[in-house]
């Protein structure tokens, strides 16, 4: 099981951990049911309708962030936020887009520009392929546009708005594959080294405007992604194997620790 954290707070030091041991006991992991706090600004979460992404917004309202939540499948990003807004009073927007439509990709884009409330951004939408060779090249390229091209754009329209506020977090999902691509197929593990080297590039040039930056690389996680990938992670050995809140409790335990 492993979890590996890079780029936090300005002025504090990277750190590599497991999941376990940044999740035991933090209030992350023990969240109040309903939030009255004023609200910390809005997060836009990529690939929130589940996994992951979901388990991000989840926390992240619990924590007082109101929200936007972005992913394909329209009900499943609806049922989540008439949940969260319910159990938290927070604002859940559901904003359905295909990241891989340009036309989709922009209209959140345009979102990051010009919604003021905006002062975190995680891109965690993202999509592996098992198979290296014997995948459909097709599929590799959708791969490539969303684990890094989307990633990219969204970024960009983010940060320069964090940068005049002095102010903003970006926490981008990569993966222990993209410094160990030998481990699965190593397109989606090159477009993981990408988002790695993006955010270290990132977290150099903006750590003294105020901002945030932070890679969170999971190993192997219990989500729909590796029954998408053509293997399913009930295949996998139980050992290596930790749940989506162990990741996110963990990223946020370092993310979020001054907020
Ligand atoms: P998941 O359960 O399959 O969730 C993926 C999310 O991305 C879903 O909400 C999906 O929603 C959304 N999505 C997929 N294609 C999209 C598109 N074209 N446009 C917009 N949204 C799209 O996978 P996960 O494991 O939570 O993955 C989240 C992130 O963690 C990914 O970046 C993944 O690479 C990374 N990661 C996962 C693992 C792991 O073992 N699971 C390990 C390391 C890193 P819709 O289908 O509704 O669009």
């Amino acid at each position: 099981m492993m979890l590996i954290i890079l780029g936090e707070t300005p002025g504090t030091k990277s750190t590599g951990c497991t999941a376990k041991e940044k999740s035991m006991n933090h209030p992350a992991a023990n969240p109040k049911s309903k939030s009255n706090s004023s609200s910390k600004g809005t997060a836009v979460i990529t690939g929130a309708s589940r996994g992951i992404g979901a388990v991000y917004a989840d926390r992240l309202a619990k924590r007082g962030y109101d929200l936007i939540l972005v992913a394909r499948i329209e009900a499943r990003l609806k049922a989540l936020s008439a949940r969260l807004r319910s159990e938290t009073g927070r604002s859940v927007t559901a904003l359905s887009a295909d990241l891989n439509s340009k036309a989709d990709l922009a209209k959140v884009e345009t979102a990051l520009r010009d919604d003021q409330t905006i002062t975190l951004l995680v891109n965690n939408a993202g999509i592996a392929v098992a198979q290296l060779l014997d995948a459909d090249v097709e599929k590799m390229d959708a791969t490539i546009a969303l684990n890094t091209t989307a990633l990219t754009r969204l970024t960009y329209a983010a940060a320069p708005r964090f940068v005049a506020r002095g102010a903003g977090t970006i926490i981008n999902i990569a993966s222990v594959v993209g410094i160990s691509p030998e481990t699965l197929n190593g397109v989606y593990g090159g477009t993981k080294a990408f988002v790695i080297a993006l955010c270290h590039s990132l977290q150099h040039e903006l750590a003294d405007k105020g901002i945030r930056v932070q890679a969170v690389l999971p190993g192997a996680t219990t989500t729909d992604l590796w029954e998408i990938a053509g293997l399913p992670s009930q295949n996998l050995p139980a050992s290596i194997v930790m749940s989506p809140e162990d990741v996110v409790d963990a990223a946020l335990v370092v993310s979020t620790r001054a907020n």
